[in-house]
């Protein structure tokens, strides 16, 4: 996992425009080699092509640079961040850069979410109503852990989540998720039940295949 937090020297660079019919101030987002990193939250250190180095605020929309303090600009540093935000290459304000801990996906997280990072395809959210695909059960999400489907011990069956008999074929190192029946969520059981992620199929795409 890389983390954006760190600031890491990047080599500036210019970005592929089309600037003829575009003002100065934009054209120059696009042309001037700058190096932008994500510092956390909104704030972006710029090394822009002059050698300075200026803070842009992504939220407030300020910049140290003389054109924004003095002269009261939306100057080319802040436009070079939304594009840079725009085009990924940098984590939007509040987010950071992450690989997805169930498809190795890099993804953008929020900066304060804990681990397990997980990609938009991949993500669960607790109360979310899934399906096993093995029983077609309907299951509720009570947590998606930062543990491995082989690190997991399911008590009642004395064995591992991936020794599960029901879980083979699916990998050992899946993230295990915990879940609740959703008929036993209904009438008050609150007991929970452990899944590799990989099994768990998202109603909204269940729904599609019933189709
Ligand atoms: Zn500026
Ligand atoms: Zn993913």
């Amino acid at each position: 996992m890389s983390d954006s937090n760190t600031p890491t020297a990047r080599q500036k660079t210019a970005l592929a425009p089309d600037l003829r019919t575009m003002p100065d101030r934009a054209a120059r987002a696009w042309t001037e080699r700058m190096a932008v990193r994500h510092l956390g939250g909104a704030d972006y250190a710029i090394d822009s092509q002059s050698g300075a180095t200026y803070v842009v605020d992504a939220r407030e929309g300020t910049c140290t640079c003389p054109d924004a303090t003095i002269r009261g600009e939306t100057c080319k540093h802040q436009r070079r961040v939304a594009l840079e935000i725009t085009s990924r290459r940098v984590p939007p304000p509040g987010k950071r850069r992450a690989d997805c801990a169930a498809c190795g996906a890099e993804t953008f997280v929020p900066e304060a979410s804990r681990p397990p990072a997980l990609c938009e395809a991949c993500n669960l959210d607790s109360g979310d109503v899934i399906r096993d695909r093995e029983t077609g059960d309907r299951l509720v999400v009570a947590a998606v852990t930062d543990r491995r489907a082989d690190e997991v011990t399911i008590e009642a069956a004395d064995t591992t989540v991936a020794d599960y008999p029901t879980n083979e074929g699916y990998p050992a190192d899946d993230l295990v998720v915990e879940v609740r029946y959703l008929a036993d969520a209904a009438s008050g059981h609150s007991r929970t039940y452990s899944f590799p992620h990989s099994r768990l199929q998202r109603v909204d795409d269940a729904a599609l295949v019933d189709a």
